[in-house]
Formats: C-alpha cells, sequence, structure tokens
C-alpha cells in the first residue's frame, strides 16, 4: 500500500480481488451438451488432410478458408483421409453433432447446419502454439435446446451498408444463432427496394434531419444534413446468400399498420388524412399510420410479393407494434371498414388488418411473425407472437396455441445500458448488464411441456435510434449476445461464473482479433457503499480474479487525509463525515490489463453522508433506493439509469426530517430532482424547510430560493434555501410536487414521478 502525493493529489494504489475459478475448461461457446477431456493433444502441421465423402461444398470451402486465415494451416481433401474425417448420421436429433479428438479427428453430424455449428466449436478448440496448431483430445456431443436463436437489426433508425450487415451476420454465426431479424422499414427511412414503389426508397429512404442526443432532451436540437441509404434487391440476394451459407435464417420485417411514416412520406394517399409529410427525424411514435382501407392493404401485399421473393424464410414478420388508434378514430374510410366487417372498435380493426395480411401469407405458403400487439383484438390463426413488453404476450399466446419466440425488454433488449457508469455511451435507457441477459429463460417455470412446445426460443433486439455506427452496434451486442447464444442453446446452462471464465480466457481475445470493439463492462468495479458510524464505508466489488489499481484524486489533499479517509481493508475505504460547509469531491480511478480504459466513480464527503432520516415519506416500491439513498455522496445522475434516484409518484407533499445530533446553527438546505419529461419525471413545485428544537414544535423558514434549478455538472436539478437559523436540532424538509403533467406533454394529466437524490444540510455547533 503506498499513498503518493501527486500534482497536488492523493493518490491511493489499492488492489482488489476476488473469486478464484479452477475449472478442466471447455472452451466452446456456446457450452455443448456434453464435453470430455481426455489425456493428451495432438499439434497439427501445416497441412491437413480432410476426406472428401461426407463433406458439404459449403462447409468444404468455408473450412478451407478459416484454416488458412486463422491457422495458417492448408487442407488437402482426398476421399480416404483420417487426419480429419466428416460422417453424416441418420436419426439423431436435429441439429446435432459430436466431435471426437484423439490421434485424429472425427465429425459426425445430422445436418449441413450441425456440420458447420461442429466445426466453429472445432475452431473454439484449437490454439496456436509454438511448435503447431494444438488441440486437447477430447470428445464432444452437443444439439441446441431452441430452434430461434434471433438476433435483431434496426436499419431504418440508423443505417448499416451491406458489408456490416454481413459481418453482423458473420459474427453471429459464431456463436450459433440462426435467426437475423432484419427490421428494414420505419418511420425514419424505408430501406429495402421495391421495384412496384420506387417512390419507397427515393423518397422515403431519405431523412432531412435527425435530433441530436437523448430524446428527451429539452429544447431538442438537431443535425440538419441528408442521411439515409437503402438496399437493392440485388443487395439484398447477396446478404440472403452470405447468411444461408452461415446457416442463417433472414427473417424480414415490414413495418404495419405503424411506424410507417417513411412509406407515408413516399406515398400519402395510404394515410388516413393524405397529407404530405416529411420523413421524421426524430425517435417515438407518430400518430399517422396506414390507413385501413383497402388501398393499403393491396399496397402492403404487393410490397410483401416483392419481399417473398426476395427471402425464402418461413416466417414474414410485419411488426404491428405501437399504432395509435388516433387517425383511425377519426377516418371515415377506416370507420367504414369497421363497420362493413361488424367490429367492435379500433382494436379489432387492427386485428382484421393482421388477419388480411396473415391470410395472405398463408396462401402464399408462409407463416405470419408480429409484436406482441397482434394479441389485441383477437390473433389470426396462423400468427406467431414475439414477446417484447415482458413475457406476458408470449404467455398469452402459448396457452392460446400460438408459436412464440421471447424478447423481453427486461432481458433482450441490447439498446439498454449495459453498466451503471456515467460514462457510457448515450441510451435509449433501462438497464440490462450481461448476468441479466445470461440469466434469461424463454420458458416460463410454470409451463406445461405442451404450453413449452409452443416457445421457438428467443431473440435480442438492436435498436438503432442511439447507436449511430456498426462499432458502436458492436459495442452493445458484444459480449450480451454471446451470453444470449448460452442461454438459446445449451440444454443445461452452466453457471454464470462459469461462463464469465470462458468468455474472458478464449472468447474476448477471439473478439479481439476480429477487432470487435465489445464492452467491458463485465471487468467493472462496482461501488458499493454501506453505512458506518459517523460516516461511511466504500467498497469496489471487483469481477473475478483480477487486480485493480485504485488511485484516488480529490480536491484538498491535506484535508482529506484529516477528514478521515481510511484504508480499512485491501478493497474498502472508511471516510468520516466532514463538518460544516466542507465539500471534498473525489474521483475514483480503478484500472488493470483488462481495461482498455481506466474506469472512473465520482464521491462527494459532505456533512450529512451516512445520516439516515428520522422520519421519510415511503417511496414508490418500483425505485425505493434504500436508508441513506439521498446522502450517500453519490449524486443522481443523467441520463437516468433507473436506480440512482428515489422515486415518488404522489401529489401530496414528500417529508424528510433528519437529527443534527446536537443543538446546531443551520446555514444552508440543498435537496436536487430529475427532470425527465419523456419518462413522466418532473421537478417538484418547490420545497420548503420547517426546522425544530424537539421534534414536536415545528417553525417554518423564509426562503426565496425553493425554486429548482439546473445544478453545475452534478445531474438533474438542485435547489437550495439559504437560512441561518441558529440552535435547532431537528430538520424537515416539505417537497411539493407538481400535482399533473401539463397538456401536450407526454402522460398529459396524469400524475407525474418526482425523483429526488441527494439532501445536504450545511451546520454547524
Ligand atoms: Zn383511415
Amino acid at each position: 500500500m503506498r499513498f503518493n502525493y501527486l500534482k497536488g493529489c492523493l493518490v491511493l494504489v489499492l488492489i482488489l480481488i476476488g473469486t478464484t475459478i479452477s475449472l478442466s475448461q471447455c472452451p466452446i461457446l456456446p457450452t455443448p451438451t456434453i464435453y470430455q477431456e481426455n489425456k493428451g493433444a495432438i499439434l497439427l502441421g501445416e497441412e491437413i488432410s480432410v476426406n472428401s465423402n461426407d463433406l458439404p461444398d459449403n462447409i468444404r470451402t468455408m473450412l478451407s478458408r478459416r484454416l488458412t486465415e486463422e491457422f495458417g494451416i492448408r487442407m488437402v481433401v482426398t476421399p480416404k483421409s483420417q487426419k480429419l474425417s466428416f460422417h453424416k448420421l441418420e436419426n439423431v436429433p436435429q441439429d446435432f453433432y459430436s466431435i471426437n479428438v484423439d490421434e485424429n479427428i472425427r465429425i459426425s453430424y445430422s445436418s449441413e447446419a450441425s456440420c458447420f455449428y461442429a466445426i466453429n466449436s472445432l475452431f473454439q478448440m484449437m490454439s496456436r502454439e509454438e511448435q503447431g496448431v494444438n488441440l486437447i483430445k477430447c470428445f464432444v456431443s452437443d444439439h441446441p435446446k431452441y430452434q430461434w436463436r434471433g438476433l435483431h437489426l434496426d436499419v431504418s433508425r440508423h443505417f448499416f451498408t451491406v458489408d456490416e450487415v454481413k459481418r453482423y451476420i458473420d459474427l453471429m454465426s459464431y456463436y450459433k444463432f440462426n435467426t437475423f431479424h432484419w427490421h428494414l422499414t420505419d418511420d425514419q427511412g424505408w430501406r429495402i427496394e421495391i421495384k412496384k414503389y420506387p417512390k419507397l426508397t427515393s423518397v422515403g429512404a431519405y431523412r432531412d434531419s435527425t435530433v441530436i442526443g437523448h430524446y428527451n432532451r429539452s429544447p431538442r436540437e438537431y443535425e440538419v444534413k441528408k442521411y439515409g441509404g437503402f438496399y437493392t434487391q440485388e443487395e439484398i440476394k447477396d446478404i440472403v446468400l452470405y447468411a444461408k451459407k452461415r446457416y442463417v435464417t433472414i427473417v424480414p420485417e415490414i413495418e404495419m399498420p405503424g411506424h410507417s411514416r417513411a412509406a407515408l412520406a413516399a406515398y400519402p394517399e395510404l394515410s388516413c388524412t393524405g397529407e404530405t409529410q416529411n420523413v421524421p427525424g426524430l425517435w417515438g411514435i407518430f400518430d399517422d399510420i396506414y390507413c385501413s382501407k383497402e388501398e393499403s392493404i393491396r399496397f402492403l401485399q404487393d410490397v410483401l410479393d416483392e419481399v417473398l421473393f426476395l427471402f425464402p424464410s418461413e416466417y414474414i414478420h410485419i411488426g404491428g407494434d405501437e399504432a395509435p388508434k388516433t387517425k383511425w378514430k377519426e377516418c371515415e374510410k377506416c370507420q367504414k371498414v369497421i363497420a362493413q366487417n361488424g367490429l367492435k372498435d379500433e382494436h379489432e380493426l387492427q386485428s382484421y388488418f393482421i388477419h388480411r395480411m396473415d391470410e395472405y401469407l398463408t396462401a402464399k405458403g408462409r407463416k405470419l411473425i408480429g409484436w406482441d400487439e397482434i394479441l389485441e383484438g383477437g390473433l389470426s390463426p396462423n400468427a406467431a407472437v414475439m414477446s417484447w413488453r415482458g413475457f406476458e404476450g408470449g404467455i398469452e399466446a402459448a396457452k392460446q396455441g400460438h408459436y412464440v419466440v421471447m424478447s423481453p425488454g427486461s432481458h433482450c433488449y441490447f439498446d439498454h445500458y449495459q453498466s451503471t457508469l456515467s460514462t457510457e455511451p448515450v441510451a435509449i435507457g433501462g438497464y440490462t448488464p450481461l448476468n441479466k441477459v445470461y440469466a434469461f429463460d424463454p420458458t416460463p417455470e410454470d409451463f406445461s411441456p405442451a404450453e413449452a412446445s409452443y416457445v421457438l426460443g428467443g431473440q435480442a433486439n438492436l435498436w438503432t435510434e442511439y447507436i449511430p455506427d456498426f462499432s458502436h452496434l458492436e459495442y452493445m451486442t458484444y459480449p450480451r449476445a454471446i451470453a444470449l447464444s448460452q442461454t438459446l442453446w445449451c440444454t443445461k446452462k452452466p453457471s454464470y461464473e462459469f461462463f464469465k471464465e470462458v468468455l474472458i480466457n478464449h472468447h474476448l481475445p477471439f473478439l479481439k482479433t476480429k477487432e470487435v470493439n465489445y464492452s467491458e463492462a463485465l471487468f467493472y468495479p462496482v461501488m458499493q457503499i454501506f453505512e458506518a458510524e459517523n460516516g461511511l464505508k466504500i467498497h469496489f466489488k471487483g469481477e473475478g480474479e483480477y487486480r485493480y489499481d485504485l488511485y484516488v484524486t480529490t480536491t484538498d489533499p491535506a484535508k482529506a487525509l484529516k477528514g478521515g479517509m481510511v484504508v480499512e481493508k485491501k478493497d474498502t475505504l472508511y471516510f468520516e463525515r466532514l463538518k460544516g460547509s466542507d465539500i471534498h469531491e473525489y474521483t475514483f480511478k480503478l484500472s488493470n490489463d483488462l481495461l482498455t480504459q481506466p474506469i472512473i466513480y465520482h464521491w462527494t464527503n459532505h456533512s450529512m453522508i451516512g445520516i439516515k432520516p428520522l422520519q421519510k415519506t415511503t417511496p414508490s416500491p418500483q425505485y425505493p433506493g434504500n436508508e441513506i439513498s439521498l446522502s450517500d455522496g453519490v449524486f443522481g445522475a443523467e441520463p437516468w439509469k433507473g436506480y440512482e434516484w428515489v422515486g415518488y409518484r404522489q401529489s401530496e407533499p414528500l417529508i424528510y426530517i433528519y437529527d443534527l445530533g446536537k443543538s446546531s446553527v443551520v446555514e444552508k438546505v440543498q435537496i436536487s430532482a430529475l427532470e425527465d419529461e419523456g419518462s413522466w419525471i418532473h421537478l417538484p413545485q418547490n420545497f420548503l424547510v420547517e426546522v425544530s428544537k424537539n421534534n414536536k414544535k415545528w417553525k417554518p423558514v423564509k426562503s426565496t430560493s425553493s425554486v429548482f434549478s439546473k445544478s453545475s455538472g452534478k445531474g438533474g436539478f438542485t435547489s437550495g434555501i439559504l437560512m441561518n437559523v441558529k440552535k435547532v436540532r431537528y430538520v424537515k424538509i416539505v417537497v411539493q410536487p407538481k400535482e399533473r403533467i401539463e397538456g401536450g406533454k407526454p402522460g398529459a394529466n396524469n400524475i407525474p414521478w418526482t425523483f429526488l437524490d441527494e439532501i445536504r444540510i450545511i451546520h454547524r455547533l
């Protein structure tokens, strides 16, 4: 342990040691059903002979290319090779394969796809050593648990080139994903060439501007620049073939009846009003959707004709989510469709609309799949459901005997944050770290075997509002996609600890060689704060067996040491709370060999840290915080990730009472609140302070500065009341929430959320 003064900063080097794991490791991910390691290993030289009898042409080409590219091994095909031999099996489970590595390598498989999976596994077992390529003797036997192992990509909000889409597919195929859900159309851009309707791409593929930063930012700013692009039918054929060679099926999505502004910009006559509107540069949900009249239905069926010609997939995704019924309610044509078909309301009209598509696709020998909103108003007989708003839609559909792909936002939305650090790039919101993805199970526990048989599998979704380029896309996708591959493939998923070790030892290095910009969130130590006498303890919980160097810098090193920072254990710091109006800001910078960049936490010591309120209004169970959330030295951050702030949803005042321990002079009271109108979080109307000597008789404190205003650099908004009240022991803070959300704002007329954080009562004896 060393303390150094460096440029006026206190620097502390701290070593954190986590848990140790020792396993005879199977390097393959997703983990195979059976892996038995035997004694010894074989070395592969510069050349390997492969038998030709049972080797599919596509596999032969791919194998030869990968052997050369990744290991510099030349492949020689001979009819009777023993070194690496392939054998097609009959009467084994679908997509079964086995690998036996002894003096020779024997691969047995049931389908071309499983032959491909076997090769992916084999490559994961090979390691380059000085004398050649090493392969441990072992036996592997394997088959997938689920048949739908999907990754999705939204190319509307941001466009990705043909080469980028191919790279996305290539990488997912290494992890035995077999379904690429290609979200080709949305409000902000139509991305597929349709020969019959050329304006879909000449007009609908381009927007004039794009919103900058988060949707909730106020006021909104735009980058005024033409943005867009689309795939020609030739390019799409090329990508479909590319995916096929990797045993990946592409499921195209054509969104309807909502998320259709790009199409309506090209053909305004398909909307209810017929008004000309642009391709929006803003995210969200728009009221203008396809009119349900016959003309729109025919248009979409024409589009589907060309889609079916390009994509051979069994399933065709028609969207079906987030379609406001506002325009349908006001539209004569839509009301006529309701009347003529004896429908109850606009929800049944949506169901009717989806039914028409279902009939059309069924007649063409395909199956319809849509987001779980297609359940509303009655599900079409042949439709499958992709459950995104949780598991409920999927559960309901499976109980009704429909096939289901589980893709709940809680576990499968890879556009959510993956760490709690303030340095994460802006994301839509939510918090879905690697371990949460790993815990995902597409089949609800209480499903009967019959119900479970309707669960096709699962899928992660990559919505790209906040993913502007491919490098960022890989950052959001990996390694979370590998965690998902475990869930979707493994018959018996091993522990998260096991997975993490294999990931770190074998797969992150592989991703590095592929120059994948994966997230290192897995290595971030978590800052945990605990109560302690006269202050707080801060503990950094590391992941795995890794050493962290911790550098602490503070605004006033001399005082900080005096102010009671004590290194308790190797990984725990103790801070005594400061007195009076002093504030010490600390920066904790943690680094090790695994992190490309150090990670940083900010923390503030002040006169209230660790003090629990004597009494407080109970927060909402959704955002309860803990006893010291408002006095833990961590200021709630923007963008909000759902946990730093303590949340309330009530119009009645929020009351916090603190006991200062002794009769004191109170100089100032401060509190922060959050504003995020898109999430219905509004600033309180004001706050008031009352003081007391005995916690019985209270005296209000007059103040003029109880309105919340933007603070600098701390996130949220802060308000402070200057008081200088003498000889009081108890302080009551009364926060008055806003009663209703104003008209014209998201959630208008509802009770807003009030989010509070750090309270500071500056006092002295
Ligand atoms: Zn209409």
